[in-house]
C-alpha cells in the first residue's frame, strides 16, 4: 500500500504492549500458517471466562507490560522480521484499545502489512487502514454480552475502507457448546458477505501451559464439523487453533 505524506501519523503516543514476538505462524482463521510478528497489546475491556491471555488482560500484569511508542514498536518488529516486510498482526488483549494508527501508517511505509484480532467492542476509525480485520465476538460460554452496534461499526469502518484500498474482513468465533454454535449461526446471518471461521475452543486452563487436552479439543472439532455439515451450513470455515495444538498454552510462539 502507498500513503501520501498527509495521512502519515507517526504520533508518540504511549501504547502498552505485553510482547512482541515471532516471527512465526498465524495459528488460526483466514491467515492461518501464514509467517507474521505478533504485537501483543496490554488491556482488555473484557473478561472472558475461558481467556488464555490474561497476562495481557488484567491490570495486576501492567508491571510486565511496557510503554511503547510507535517507533520503539516498529524498531522491534524491524529487528524481529530481519527487515523482511512480513504481515504483522496486532493481537491483545484488546488492541483496538490502543492508539495503533501510526504503528500501521509507518510498517506501510516499509512494505510490512497488517492484521487486527479484536473482539470488536471498540470500533476505531483506524480499522480503514488495515489489510486485515478479523472480528472474534465472544459467544455465551464466555459470559460477556455483544454491543451489536459497536460490531456493526467496526466492520463499517474497514467497509468504508474498500474505496480506497484492498481490505479482508473476516468473523472468527471459538465455540464450546450448542448455545454457542446458535450464536454464530446468528453472526453468520447479521453479516452474511462476511467469511465466517468457527474454531473449537481450549477448555485447558491457561496455567497448564504444555498439557492441554489435545483430544477433548479435536472431540470438539469433530462435533463442530458434522453440526455444521448437518446443517448444511457451507459457509462455514472450521478451524483447529493450529498453535494450542502444536505448542499448548505457551506464549511468545
Ligand atoms: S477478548 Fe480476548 S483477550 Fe480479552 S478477555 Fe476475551 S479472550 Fe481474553
Amino acid at each position: 500500500m502507498t500513503q501520501t505524506a498527509q495521512n502519515i501519523s507517526v504520533g508518540t503516543k504511549t501504547i502498552q504492549v505485553s510482547e512482541i514476538f515471532g516471527p512465526t505462524i498465524q495459528g488460526e482463521g483466514a491467515l492461518i500458517g501464514k509467517p507474521t510478528v505478533f504485537v501483543r497489546t496490554g488491556g482488555c475491556d473484557y473478561r472472558c471466562s475461558w481467556c488464555d491471555s490474561l497476562y495481557a488482560v488484567l491490570p495486576e500484569h501492567k508491571a510486565e507490560w511496557h510503554a511503547m511508542d510507535t517507533r520503539q514498536i516498529f524498531a522491534e518488529v524491524e529487528r524481529l522480521s530481519g527487515h523482511a516486510p512480513l504481515l504483522v498482526t496486532l493481537s491483545g488483549g484488546n488492541p483496538a484499545i490502543q492508539p495503533l494508527e501510526g504503528l500501521i501508517d509507518l510498517g506501510h511505509e516499509h512494505g510490512y502489512t497488517f492484521a487486527i484480532e479484536t473482539q470488536g467492542s471498540v470500533a476505531q476509525p483506524w480499522f480503514a487502514k488495515l489489510d486485515y480485520l478479523t472480528l472474534s465476538p465472544k459467544p455465551p460460554s464466555s459470559k460477556q454480552v455483544t454491543r451489536w452496534e459497536r460490531l456493526d461499526r467496526s466492520i463499517l469502518y474497514a467497509t468504508n475502507a474498500r474505496h480506497t484500498h484492498e481490505i479482508q474482513i473476516n468473523l472468527k468465533i471459538v465455540i464450546f457448546d450448542e448455545d454457542d454454535y446458535a450464536y454464530a449461526r446468528y453472526v453468520a446471518e447479521r453479516y452474511p458477505a462476511i467469511p465466517m471461521y468457527l474454531q473449537a475452543g481450549n477448555h485447558t486452563p491457561p496455567q497448564q501451559a504444555e498439557e492441554i487436552d489435545v483430544s477433548g479439543i479435536l472431540q470438539r472439532m469433530d462435533w463442530l464439523i458434522q453440526r455444521t455439515i448437518a446443517d448444511r451450513w457451507y459457509g462455514a470455515t472450521v478451524l483447529p487453533q493450529l498453535h494450542t495444538l502444536l505448542w499448548g498454552n505457551k506464549r511468545g510462539v
